[in-house]
């Protein structure tokens, strides 16, 4: 499994890279992050978590329920 994202360094912003995965589940996550840039070195915690489905899955798990919306709904929510 992939860990990629992109997260922002909150205070040099730059690209932040995953250290740990500290919980994990199919909606959520808390992922400890470092940043990429030497000089500053932060490192922090984030949240995750999946809100909306804009496409279905072509192999959905049934054990999860994510409200649907479109693209149109999500703009003006
Ligand atoms: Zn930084």
């Amino acid at each position: 499994m992939s860990k990629s994202m992109y997260f922002p360094c909150p205070h040099c912003k730059a690209p932040s890279f995953t250290r740990s995965v500290l919980h994990e589940s199919n909606l959520r996550s808390e992922l400890r992050l470092q940043c990429s840039d030497a000089e500053c070195g932060h490192t922090f915690e984030v949240q995750t978590e999946v809100l909306y489905t804009i496409r279905q899955s072509a192999i959905p798990d049934p054990g999860v329920c994510i409200r649907s919306v479109t693209p149109m709904e999500r703009v003006n929510a």
